[in-house]
């Protein structure tokens, strides 16, 4: 069960603390406080765990302070929904907005090779206005012989560079919990130029020890990816952990599942199930198209399939694109067939910008059939 307190309620408020008295009298009956940050204003969410079935809504309700309550399922306790559309979702970082009415596009490398191709990647991102990027610089590799990513050795060009170029935003993805402290210090050196998005890959989507240990930190925000050959039902449930752990500022990530009913494409695209996600659940929903497509093969139409799995993803709702942009694809070190070169920059943008209008002009259109404004 969660009670959601009035919005200008706070710790030192009269209310608040009788009503934190009187829950945590309750027997059988364990609760933990969330702060959820919202465009406006932050909310105060406390969770009961125990036996709730019990307990009547309309005493909670009556509580002082109390706004909802809101009775949830067992399963995605905090990132769920509970058909409540009202609740609040999304979250800010270093200026930005992430919330399921919001789209941020991450174009930037798979993997880090030259301070060269960061910079003109970088250069490329700031000419067209963008203020977020992808940068791997762990890399999860299926071989143990292939290139794994220069590790902590490049953050501090990459995080310097970033500041240079105005990115307020990298999507980085980390492999083991070492890598948290790794980039928290090369931050601290480079004087904070930069903030970063840390990403779980699709391979450690269940690697329950590695989502509560970043899920106990609160520094970043984590974009996590959809497990690649798990349900979607699974891959919510892991995502789970890193709220339950203390960090709720979570973006889900769409990538495509392993089958080679997908064949020819790399994965078996699942955008479709952007509208699904932001459903079940409070998440912005991200969408990859390069790795779930995996190819820069194109239509007659002249548009790559890569493309067209992008605007799918946008004109369903999506709130965030992560793609892999090369500055030289035949020399990139991982995922070069599935760069778009910096040349595409801006028809990729421009044609991502349409797909949104697309999406907000059928937004309208719904609001109209309903009612609503
Ligand atoms: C990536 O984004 O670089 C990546 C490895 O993706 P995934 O985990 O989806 O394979
Ligand atoms: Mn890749």
């Amino acid at each position: 069960m969660i009670i959601i307190l009035d919005p200008n309620i706070t710790e030192i408020s009269e209310e608040y603390r009788t009503t934190l008295d009187h829950l945590s009298q309750m027997p059988g009956i364990t609760m933990r406080v969330h702060k959820v940050q919202g465009a406006q204003q932050t909310l105060t969410e406390i969770y009961l765990i125990g036996d709730t079935k019990t307990l009547s809504a309309e005493d909670l309700h009556a509580l002082p302070g109390v706004e909802r309550v809101i009775r949830v399922s067992e399963e995605y306790r905090i990132l769920g929904r509970h058909q409540d559309q009202q609740r609040t979702n999304g979250f800010e970082y270093n200026g930005i907005r992430f919330a399921q009415d919001t789209l941020n596009i991450f174009a930037g490398l798979c993997a880090v090779d030259t301070p060269e191709h960061v910079e003109q990647m970088l250069a490329a991102l700031r000419d067209h206005g963008q203020t977020c990027t992808r940068m791997g610089a762990y890399k999860p590799r299926t071989n143990p012989y292939s290139f794994q990513g220069h590790g902590k050795d490049c953050l501090p060009y990459v995080f310097d560079l970033a500041g240079k170029y105005g990115i307020k935003v990298i999507a980085m993805e980390i492999t083991h919990e070492d890598h948290l402290a790794e980039i928290h210090e090369s931050l601290e050196q480079a004087g904070r130029p930069t903030g970063v998005m840390v990403q779980i890959g699709t391979r450690n989507t269940q690697n329950f020890e590695l989502l509560k240990a970043v899920g106990r930190q609160q520094e970043f925000p984590v974009l996590f990816k959809r497990g690649f050959g798990i349900t979607l039902n699974e891959s919510l449930n892991a995502a789970e952990y890193l709220a339950s752990e203390g960090n709720s500022r979570v973006v889900f990530c769409l990538r495509g599942v392993k089958t080679n009913m997908g064949d020819p494409h790399r994965n078996l695209v699942d955008f479709s199930q952007v509208p699904v996600i932001k459903r079940l659940t409070r998440m912005p929903v991200c969408v990859d198209p390069s790795h779930s497509v995996g190819s820069r093969e194109h239509a007659p139409d002249g548009i790559l399939d890569l493309m067209h799995a992008a605007a799918q993803g946008v004109v369903a709702g999506a709130n965030m694109v992560l793609v892999d942009f090369h500055p030289e694809p035949a020399k990139a070190l991982v995922d070069g067939p599935q760069a778009l070169l910096l040349s595409e920059l801006g028809w990729f943008l421009d044609d991502l910008a349409l797909a949104r209008e697309c999406y907000e002009k059928r937004l309208a259109l719904s609001r109209r059939r309903h009612g609503q404004h």
